[in-house]
């Protein structure tokens, strides 16, 4: 069956197509850059990771812009409490992103472009939305007037039929089940920063930044937006709101939501001691690919409960994948072809890619690939995996690696290049062959200190990383 997703709008499962050609327009909400993000953001960005790679396979090329929003109630806050700029406090966390993202071996979109950058442009969009009727001006502030769009409420489904006309929110974050007319505009505050623009000084609201920034690059209707799914209401429903009185069109055909993560069960919170960042994973010594294993492992519509269990579990799971293609890289197989393990690598490949098309069924790609693995463990124990069927297998965990990216380990710092463990290896079987015992255990433990574990099979020592 063809690529399909489920679509917030419609809620309903729908066939992938894009509007034009073959490039995917998608637009993912960007970090808040305030702090180091945390896991739960981290999931929502991994989901999207997957999503890339999966479009790709699929013969798409991307055009995927996420904003930096770098300007924004909290960030005023903190920058002021640290007697910094916003741009000195804002490039702390926008490099720390980009590390964390990177550790995670998460593609950078095409474009990330900034807040701060696109002032400008959202004045004129404003300017433009007063020029359809859609704003007011309150105490120097400009806001939109969510009477003036009645399919407001389609993306969340909520009916706003009774709401308050007039009633309006300066913050950019509200009740979930309270519809107000936003703020696109703040007025200048003392002692806040502010941008000289035609609607005065002062500075855009959250809301503003994401449909002009989508439509700048993308132009006016996108073939995916996709964020976490407490991004629908309002900060979704309100871009929908800015887009569409301007040009008539929707503004994105496929909305894609990535569900919460909860810790142990429980909403994440500083106050109960269950917060965790990429770093704060990475000092517990757990690798960056184990996080990402555990955070792909549920397929993005679910909710995730993120356990230490499932982090040891997710490991775990890596350390079978790892040893399995050790297993084919080197073990001694006899020669010729199996045509029934050609046969089953097939319908191996052909249950990982329904899955992924199956609006990125992420858990039964990866039964796929564990189920795999059992029947040619099996095989190879009875000698019936021959030399011919490792290519298959090598292409086959290449593909579940091209989108899952777990199988190579990350280099840990201050550790040991593959050369140096090469030589060090080299050095352990010249001690053995003299029998200095000594010698050869003092290099294995050593190396079993920096991660790396030797190990004596019928074909000679092999080693690897943990
Ligand atoms: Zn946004």
């Amino acid at each position: 069956m063809a690529l399909r997703f489920y679509n917030t709008l419609t809620q309903q499962v729908e066939t992938f197509s894009t509007l034009h050609d073959n490039v995917v327009r998608m637009y993912t909400c960007g970090p808040t850059v305030y702090n180091y993000v945390h896991i739960g953001n981290l999931r929502t960005f991994t989901f999207q990771d997957v999503l890339r790679r999966w479009l790709r396979h699929r013969g798409y090329t991307l055009d995927h812009v996420m904003n930096i929003t770098d300007v924004e109630d909290k960030i005023i806050r903190n920058a002021a409490a640290q007697h910094k700029s916003l741009a000195e406090y804002t490039e702390v966390y926008t490099q720390g992103f980009f590390e964390d993202t990177a550790q995670l071996r998460l593609e950078r979109p095409e474009r990330v472009v900034k807040a701060t950058e696109h002032i400008d442009d959202m004045a004129a969009t404003i300017q433009k939305l007063t020029d359809q009727g859609c704003t007011y001006v309150s105490d120097g502030s400009v806001y939109y007037r969510i009477s003036s769009f009645p399919t407001y409420g389609k993306l969340s489904h909520n009916d706003f039929s009774g709401i308050r006309a007039g009633a309006r929110v300066d913050v950019d974050e509200y009740d979930k089940a309270d519809a107000r007319d936003f703020v696109l505009w703040k007025a200048q505050k003392d002692g806040e920063p502010a941008w000289d623009t035609p609607l005065g000084p002062g500075r855009p609201g959250w809301h503003i930044e994401c449909s002009v920034m989508a439509m700048k690059y993308l132009g006016e209707t996108l073939d995916i937006h996709t964020g976490g799914v407490d991004l629908t209401f309002p900060h979704h429903e309100n871009e929908i709101a800015q887009a569409e009185p301007l040009t008539g069109k929707p503004f994105v055909r496929y909305w894609l939501h990535a569900e919460h993560l909860s810790v142990d069960g429980q909403k994440m919170s500083k106050s109960l001691g269950n917060f965790y960042t990429l770093r704060d994973l990475v000092a517990k010594g757990y690798a960056p690919e184990t996080v990402r294993y555990l955070l792909e492992s549920v397929p993005y519509r679910k909710k995730l409960n993120f356990t230490m269990d499932g982090l040891k579990a997710a490991a775990t799971s890596i350390e079978r994948l790892r040893n399995y293609k050790l297993r084919v890289e080197t073990d001694k197989f006899a020669s010729g072809l199996n045509e029934k393990i050609t046969e089953r690598t097939r319908q191996a490949t052909a249950a990982f890619d329904e899955a992924l098309d199956d609006d990125l069924n992420t858990a039964g790609a990866l039964g796929a690939v564990f189920e795999y693995l059992r029947d040619t463990n099996s095989a190879m124990d009875a000698g019936e995996f021959l030399a011919g069927n490792i290519p298959a297998a090598l292409e086959f965990l290449d593909r579940f690696d091209s989108v899952f990216d777990v199988l190579r380990p990350t280099a840990k710092t201050g550790g040991l290049s593959d050369a140096d463990v090469d030589a060090l290896v080299a050095e352990r079987n010249a001690a053995k062959k003299s029998r200095d015992f000594k010698r050869s255990d003092q290099i294995r433990s050593d190396l079993a200190s920096k991660g790396i574990l030797i190990e004596d099979t019928k074909e000679g020592v092999r080693w690897k990383r943990q």
